[in-house]
């Protein structure tokens, strides 16, 4: 058996159309859809993530507004800046970059963004509203893998999902979204005893781990929907993710290949949930 592929830079080019016809229309009732883009540093991966956030935005009508800070700025100076950016009515969604110098506390600066502006969905009211099923934002990792499954027609009603992973911004979240269509989902981490024996018994895996290779063949149910979110190099320095896609192809139903999967569907997801906001702040 062959996969078929879910291809995530042909989506994510769809959701960046239907975007840029939604800020059209917005603009035109004279709101302009603005992200406020905070950078801490000279990370040079975070210098790459935000010209690239600054980029799609641009391409669909939204404007974001790219501030760099030096690496010494103290916290007490961001926590300011975060909240006058909150109070900026012409400000719809505010992303701090991660990560953020290591005396800054991370957990603090992202609570100080307003959940009305925490397009990254990484904020505890943002977990919250997923996790009782209110509206709230989604982090977009996990939105974009829903999206894929979507785009399939997949119905997740009664299915078994494995996530391999439990981060806040991506694994948890995952789960949740899952759960809130109606799979039944078991989530799998570094102490799970026996992964094969989870995945094999599942209609979709998602893995996100940071493993190349993590996930292989005889770990996977023919027929399977594998969503690799995982992003890691190989020995030549070449970008690939969790699954071994060259074997799991093979035996999955469904597979998104790395790249031009999960990452394209999370940039669009960024955008549009930077769109949400400014059209719930018009609403
Ligand atoms: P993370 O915070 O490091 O979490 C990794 C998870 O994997 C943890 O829950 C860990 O378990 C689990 N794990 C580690 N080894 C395992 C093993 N052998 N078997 C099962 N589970 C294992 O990473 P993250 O931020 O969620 O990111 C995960 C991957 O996704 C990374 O490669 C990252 O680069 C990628 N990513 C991609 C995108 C994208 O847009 N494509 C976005 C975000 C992240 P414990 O909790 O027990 O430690």
């Amino acid at each position: 058996m062959t996969a078929q592929l879910i291809d995530g830079n042909a989506l994510a080019r769809q959701i960046r159309a239907d975007v840029s016809g939604r800020t059209a229309a917005l603009k035109a009732r004279g709101i302009q859809p603005t992200l406020a883009i905070v950078l801490v540093g000279d990370d040079p991966a975070s210098q790459v993530y935000v010209k690239h956030k600054v980029n799609d935005s641009s391409e669909t009508g939204l404007v974001a507004n790219l501030e760099r800070h030096p690496v010494e700025m103290a916290e007490a100076d961001l926590l300011a800046r975060i909240h006058a950016l909150n109070e900026d009515p012409a400000v719809h969604g505010i992303l701090v970059q991660l990560p953020l110098p290591r005396h800054m506390d991370s957990h603090k600066v992202i609570e100080a963004i307003s959940p009305a502006k925490d397009v990254d969905g990484f904020h505890v009211a943002s977990a919250g509203a997923l996790m009782v099923g209110q509206p709230g934002f989604w982090p977009c990792t996990p939105h974009g893998c829903m999206k894929m499954l979507e785009s399939i027609g997949y119905s997740l009603r009664g299915k078994h999902a494995v996530v391999i992973g439990r981060s806040n911004i991506v694994g948890k979240p995952m789960a949740m979204m899952l759960l809130a269509q109606n799979a039944t989902v078991t989530i799998c981490h570094s102490a799970t005893a026996d992964l094969g024996a989870m995945t094999r018994q599942a209609d979709v895996i998602v893995a996100a781990v940071g493993k190349a290779n993590l996930l292989t063949a005889d770990m996977v149910k023919p027929g399977a929907v594998v969503i690799d979110v995982g992003m890691n190099r190989t020995a030549e320095g070449k970008l690939c993710g969790d699954v071994d896609f060259a074997g799991v192809k093979e035996v999955a139903g469904w597979i998104t290949p790395v790249p031009g999967g999960v990452g394209p569907m999370t940039r669009a997801m960024l955008l549009v949930n930077t769109l949400e906001a400014a059209e719930r702040s018009a609403a």
